[in-house]
């Protein structure tokens, strides 16, 4: 490793405020209705998050059956279909909805289309959770896109009324070009009147895409299961330059930074700041002298808590 290795910090980065909004659910019903809080699915896709969370009190599953009568519940950030809402309320939980509000934002335009009779292209990857939850608002006229070469297959039951919905933590690149095989294929199709790719996933990307052809080698901060995180990566790949995804500094490999004078250092926006801490102390102790951060992007973004669980500083923004 060169004597002046330097590491630079992507603005911004970490977490976003549907992320930050869901574990505070999770810890604020853990103090107010004690342990254990049952959570459906990883609240967000973060190894640390999961763990820390469980070591207070919560027990994540994915199949109600798992829940006994009685509990609290929480739905993850990324959001649950129509049939699991159904049948938490049924079974009588006392549910806390930690949806991020920009992915129940898309469920309420999926849900007020359908009425107007809209069928809808989404483009997603399958079997991410907040595809399956935005997919089953609906029992169907809902088609799944993962590719450009997936628009030619898609085959909805009428073109009149169609419209196009996102993934909110897709490639913002990929997604633009899949959009326009979209509109070749379907020139009426309607658009989200704002993009569904969230800031957080726009900002984080486009940081990464100044930072990444400035140094040696990037390395995103993120659980492999994070779709953002992965994102990330690709993103920095794409431009030329080096890049890895780690779970916790464990995960880093001396080689990787071998003759780098430089290092870009992110996180996913469900990876928490101690772990970038606690990367860059490994990083000091295989040789790097200094950390800076490269100017961005400041986020202001907060989402309000649901009702019952209190909340300090209630102004949503953004
Ligand atoms: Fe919400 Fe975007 Fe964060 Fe997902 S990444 S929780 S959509 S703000």
């Amino acid at each position: 490793m060169p004597k002046s290795q330097e590491i630079v910090l992507a603005e911004p980065r970490g977490f976003c405020a549907g992320v930050d909004r869901a574990i505070e659910i999770v810890e604020r019903a853990l103090t107010k209705f004690g342990r254990p809080i049952y959570v459906r699915h990883e609240i967000v896709h973060n190894t640390y998050v999961v763990n820390d969370l469980k070591a207070k009190g919560a027990i994540f599953i994915e199949e109600l059956s798992d829940v006994p009568a009685g509990a609290t519940l929480v739905f993850s950030a990324h959001g649950v279909s129509k049939a699991i809402q159904d049948e938490a309320k049924q079974r009588g939980f006392n549910i806390f909805d930690a949806t991020c509000p920009l992915v129940t934002k898309v469920h309420v335009e999926v849900a007020k289309l359908h009425r107007e009779g809209f069928e809808f292209i989404m483009i997603g990857h399958k079997g991410h959770p907040e595809v399956e939850g935005t997919m089953g608002q609906l029992d169907r006229g809902i088609h799944l896109v993962e590719d450009v070469e997936d628009v030619a297959r898609v085959s909805p039951a009428q073109t009149a009324k169609l419209a196009v919905v996102t993934q909110t933590t897709l490639s913002v690149d990929d997604a633009a070009e899949i959009l326009a095989a979209v509109k070749r294929r379907f020139p009426n199709v309607r658009e989200p009147k704002q993009q569904d790719i969230c800031y957080a996933t726009q900002n984080r990307q486009d940081a990464v895409k100044v930072l990444a052809p400035n140094v040696d080698v990037m390395v995103v901060v993120g659980s492999l299961s994070s779709s953002n995180s992965n994102r990330l990566r690709e993103v920095a790949q794409r431009l030329g330059t080096d890049a890895y995804m780690v779970d916790s500094p464990d995960d880093l490999k001396p080689e990787w930074f071998a003759g780098k004078s430089r290092v870009g250092l992110t996180a996913g926006a469900s990876a928490p700041e101690i772990l970038v801490t606690q990367v860059i102390e490994r990083l000091r102790a295989l040789g790097a002298v200094s950390v800076r951060s490269m100017p961005g992007v400041l986020e202001t973004v907060h989402f309000p808590l649901p009702m019952g669980l209190g909340d300090k500083s209630m102004q949503a923004a953004g």
